[in-house]
């Protein structure tokens, strides 16, 4: 699958490319810097130390550390770098960042100390800051959205949600239609965590659409048969180039994993017969309650079927050891093995996986799709539940826990999906999906032109030399 870099190719352009510094964010970005590697540009990660990504693993790009280098600025030495609190270096970086990237962009495009010369500079989304900066040079910015299409026009309407009164609606309204969005349900888009366009998500939300908007293209990880409705109604609101290509087909995101990944449970797997084991990961950052953990654990021990469960040591809130809440060792038996950390896409497209249990990170989605396999999503907040609800809901790929976690729930989704008659339905829409999508890969398909104008585009910029 894996495109290898073309190291003949005469690189006489660089591209810049900077990620948010979070797992689902750094993975899709150091993808599509291997897709532009592998089209002849060379390539500049900026990357801050919070999170940097491992270096060793791309000996063919050029890394810089910028914003949080000095140890002493308090601005940044005392922000959380674990759990939920960790998400707010976003506002502080976004903050403080410019004058950082003023003078990175001043080293390689003013004082021309990078060879090649810079073609544009491609940013996270949600870095919204390095809009102005990159204008100021006169650099072109792309954007890459690490989430879908759907997600990005549901997070252009928190203004409309905002002004029909959406986030002021009680309880009892939870299951009432969104009208704007018909697939979803009012207590999707409170799960986004945005309760005003005027609070620090909706004001954050914000400017990133008003400076995806401002910018030179959007780069999405996505496919057009998947998501073609919304590739129109985005280039029709937007008036923004977009292209739109599933980065998992091209180049997996093990490399840039921030945790080591166990292998010990390949043997095992490999002696399980096909379409036989559940594969559960609640993501890089998602977060339960010692109860919840209990009923997820008792779900998946009654459901009977195996099963591959990936717990990083700090999913379980407040847990000093790893899996201390189990209830014994005994507890998972024969058809349960627990891991740390996995190649997420190297089991989901192992013969043995027969379904995923996941949040619906949409890393994780789309990586599912890619391999086939049917979901069971079980969303925690800001875009998960919209992309489990486009799974389950539109593409009837996989089914929606709707409850949070209950073992009776949990089983007998499983049980759905993985054992009854009615799962042969999801299971086959899940296999004409990625076939579909292998399709759009092809000479001629549309991921194929997608990547082909993407490269012509970035090339048929003046190169910058101020
Ligand atoms: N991942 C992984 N090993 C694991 C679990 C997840 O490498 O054991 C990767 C997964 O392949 C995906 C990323 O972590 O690329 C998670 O991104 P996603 O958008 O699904 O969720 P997030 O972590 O941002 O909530």
């Amino acid at each position: 699958m894996e495109n290898q870099p073309r190291s003949t190719v005469d690189r006489n352009r660089r591209v810049i490319l900077f990620p948010l510094p979070f797992q689902g964010h750094i993975n899709p970005m150091l993808q599509l810097a291997n897709i532009l590697y592998s089209q002849g540009f060379s390539i500049t990660i900026l990357h801050t130390n919070f999170n940097a990504p491992n270096t060793c693993n791309y000996p063919h790009f050029t890394f810089k550390a910028i914003l949080d280098n000095d140890p002493h600025d308090e601005r940044y030495s005392n922000l959380p770098s674990q759990g939920f609190g960790a998400f707010s270096r976003i506002f502080v970086f976004n903050q403080y960042g410019a004058d950082a990237l003023r003078e990175e962009l001043k080293q390689m495009l003013v004082l021309g100390k990078d060879e090649p010369p810079v073609s544009c500079l491609i940013t996270d989304g949600i870095w919204y800051f390095t809009q102005s900066v990159a204008d100021s040079f006169n650099l072109p910015r792309l954007v890459l959205r690490t989430s879908s299409l759907f997600c990005f026009l549901v997070y252009a309407s928190i203004p409309i949600f905002d002004n029909r009164g959406y986030y002021k609606l009680d309880s009892t309204h939870l299951e009432d239609q969104v009208a704007e969005f018909p697939v979803l349900k009012v207590k999707d888009i409170l799960k986004l965590g945005i309760r005003s366009k005027n609070d620090a998500g909706g004001e954050l939300m914000g400017n990133m659409v008003k400076q995806t908007k401002a910018s030179a293209g959007i780069i999405w990880n996505s496919f057009k048969e998947l998501e073609g409705l919304e590739f129109e109604r985005v280039s029709h609101d937007f008036q923004v180039p977009s292209f739109v290509l599933p980065f998992p087909k091209h180049f997996t995101s093990s490399s840039s994993s921030l945790l080591e990944h166990d292998r010990t449970f390949f043997p095992w797997l490999d002696q399980q017969p096909p379409n036989s084991v559940l594969y559960v990961s609640f993501g890089s950052a998602g977060q339960v309650e010692e109860k919840d953990f209990l009923e997820i654990a008792h779900g998946l021990v009654d459901s009977k079927q195996s099963f591959l469960w990936v717990v990083r040591p700090d999913f379980v809130k407040g847990s000093s050891t790893w899996l201390e809440t189990l209830p014994d060792d005994q507890f998972l038996g024969e058809k349960g093995r627990i891991v740390k950390w996995v190649p997420q896409q190297e089991v989901l497209a192992h013969k043995a996986i027969g379904a995923f249990l996941t949040h619906s990170g949409w890393n994780s989605t789309l990586e599912s799709v890619c391999e086939g396999v049917a979901m069971i999503c079980s969303p925690f907040w800001g875009d998960q539940p919209l992309n489990a609800r486009c799974m389950s809901d539109v593409w009837k790929v996989g089914v929606c826990l709707e409850n949070g976690w209950q073992r009776e729930e949990i089983t007998s989704a499983i049980t759905r999906v993985m054992v009854d008659e009615g799962g042969e339905g999801i299971q086959e829409r899940a296999r004409v999906l990625k076939q579909k999508l292998d399709v759009s890969l092809i000479k001629g398909g549309s991921s194929f032109k997608s990547l082909e104008s993407l490269v012509d585009y970035i090339s048929s910029f003046h190169v910058n030399k101020n």
